[in-house]
């Protein structure tokens, strides 16, 4: 008989769950040299849940030299595609074996409901290393048509050693999204997690090494205040790949710049725009998948669709029917199989969430929700919220990061698509129309990385490239492109005779 996965069956887990907070590096699981720690709490209840490594430079420069060396052994770069596929294929399927353990690590410590990781975060991570473990061998480079005396390739070539600095809203999807290309193209990697969500990272670091990556390929170096600067600064690191905000993005390329000009890759923030028109093919499913869009991972989405802008003649019916959507996504206890949303990830982002809030009250009219709740102990749980506002209105055009959604009503669809582009981000927009036309002259005007019709957020394929115009970032995630932002090009010319 097949247990039931209720909340009492995850609660049972935990009691037993064993959890690495040590750093992970040349192959073994290490305390930071100064035996310096700090603590990773749980934003379900704010209680501590496990002591973390805290590293430094003295850290980083042992990882990083790992790396150097393992590159430069060709322990990996010089594997045989087929043979890095097969490890990367076999952790992949470690960790589909340890799902139940890394999705509920991941809930713990990011207060992500355990549906969402069993169901979305560990499938993600699984689904991304598979995808760029089976292009290891479909690498192609090309053999220019060139004068017959001469004959000449271009290839792609590894960089080295990167570093990855990922965030805490996906903590090891967004790792993934990094590690999978960077170590598919045959790179040794340095991994900075979150501090406030690092527990995901350092157990998969053991799983590798289980698999067969070799010692110093992949590593892990926790840190709370650092490390970040110290992998963006260091003279030996040939890339730096970043998911976070604008801020700490801007200061990680000028460290690349005063340093050794290492490749840099951003990930930015986003206040992405979502359109209906008033020929939208069926209002219920733009209501619905606008409140996905907004108040799933309570709001912590680089792409969230945070800005609802829709068509005056359809507003009311629209908004009625939002409404009802967003109750829908009211937080539940991450533990919960039931719960659709649940912690925002700490206190400090809930209270900078929470005066957003108070801001809309201000400039805007609140149409739902706006309040916090006590779930559990000193958890972080806040109500799904809508306000209606003004184009200008400050919370519609800052990055919220929570789950806050502003909605502008418009009336001519040359106005929606100047009021989707005011802002400085680009990474995601939408238009739901019935019209071909408007759905071509709007996804070729918003200036988006993606860009979707009568949908959001909902075909979710490693095909397609992910990242930003604009101030949202540089370079792209996902897909076949990513790889290359992990290899160098090389043209190789030879004279013959
Ligand atoms: P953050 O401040 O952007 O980034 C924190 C990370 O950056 C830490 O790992 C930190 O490591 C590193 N870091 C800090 N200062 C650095 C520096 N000078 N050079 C290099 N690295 C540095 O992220 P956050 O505080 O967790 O979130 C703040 C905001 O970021 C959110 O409100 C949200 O708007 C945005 N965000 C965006 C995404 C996204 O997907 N685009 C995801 C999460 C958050 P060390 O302290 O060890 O150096
Ligand atoms: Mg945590």
């Amino acid at each position: 008989m097949t247990q039931v996965k209720d909340r009492a069956y995850w609660f049972e887990k935990r009691e037993t769950l064993q959890i690495e907070g040590r750093a992970f590096i040349d192959g073994a699981y290490v305390d930071a040299c100064k035996g310096a720690t700090f603590c990773s709490y749980s934003p379900i209840d704010g209680q501590p849940l496990a002591t973390v490594a805290a590293c430094t430079d003295a850290d980083v420069n042992l990882a990083v030299a790992a790396a150097r060396r393992s590159f430069n052994a060709g322990v990996w770069a010089d594997l045989p595609p087929r043979e890095r596929k097969a490890a990367l294929l076999k952790w992949a399927a470690l960790m589909q074996a340890h799902l139940e353990e890394l999705a509920l690590l991941e809930s713990l410590d990011s207060g992500k409901p355990i549906s969402d990781t069993t169901g979305g975060d560990l499938p993600g991570t699984i689904y991304c290393l598979e995808w760029f473990a089976e292009l290891v061998d479909k690498v192609h480079g090309e053999v220019p048509a060139i004068d017959p005396q001469f004959f000449g390739t271009v290839t792609h070539q590894a960089l080295g050693v990167v570093a990855a600095v990922v965030p805490w809203n996906y903590p090891l999807l967004m790792a993934a999204w990094k590690f999978s290309p960077a170590l598919a193209a045959g790179n040794s990697v340095v991994l900075k997690p979150s501090e406030k969500s690092p527990l995901t990272a350092l157990r998969i670091a053991g799983l590798a090494l289980q698999a067969g990556i070799p010692a110093g390929v992949f590593n892990v170096v926790p840190g709370d205040g650092s490390v970040g600067r110290a992998l963006s600064l260091h003279l030996d690191v040939d890339c730096i790949a970043f998911t976070g905000s604008g801020k700490v993005g801007r200061q990680i390329a000028a460290n690349a710049a005063s340093s050794n000009l290492k490749r840099v890759w951003l990930e930015l923030g986003g206040k992405s725009a979502n359109i209906v028109m008033a020929d939208c093919p069926d209002i219920p499913r733009a209501a619905a998948s606008a409140a996905a869009a907004i108040f799933a991972n309570m709001g912590q989405i680089c792409s969230a669709g945070s800005r609802l802008l829709v068509q005056r003649a359809v507003a009311d019916e629209l908004i009625a029917e939002l409404i009802e959507a967003a109750k829908g996504y009211q937080p539940g206890h991450p533990l919960d199989p039931q719960s659709v949303t649940g912690s925002i990830i700490d206190r400090i982002q809930f209270e900078q969430v929470a005066r957003y809030i108070d801001i809309g009250k201000r400039e805007a009219r609140l149409l739902a929700g706006g309040n916090a709740l006590s779930l559990a102990g000193e958890g972080a749980y806040l109500e799904p919220t809508i306000f209606l506002a003004d184009a200008n209105a400050r919370i519609a055009n800052e990055e919220i990061f929570g789950p806050v959604l502003t909605v502008i009503v418009f009336d001519t669809l040359e106005e929606a698509i100047a009021i989707a582009n005011q802002t400085e981000y680009g990474l995601a927009a939408a238009v739901w129309s019935s019209n071909i036309d408007t759905l071509r002259t709007a996804t070729r005007a918003l200036k988006a990385g993606t860009v979707w019709g009568n949908c959001y957020d909902e075909l979710v394929d490693m095909n397609f490239p992910f990242g930003g115009f604009k101030e949202s970032g540089n370079g792209r995630d996902n897909s076949a492109h990513a790889l290359s932002k992990y290899t160098e090009l090389k043209s190789t010319i030879i004279r013959c005779g």
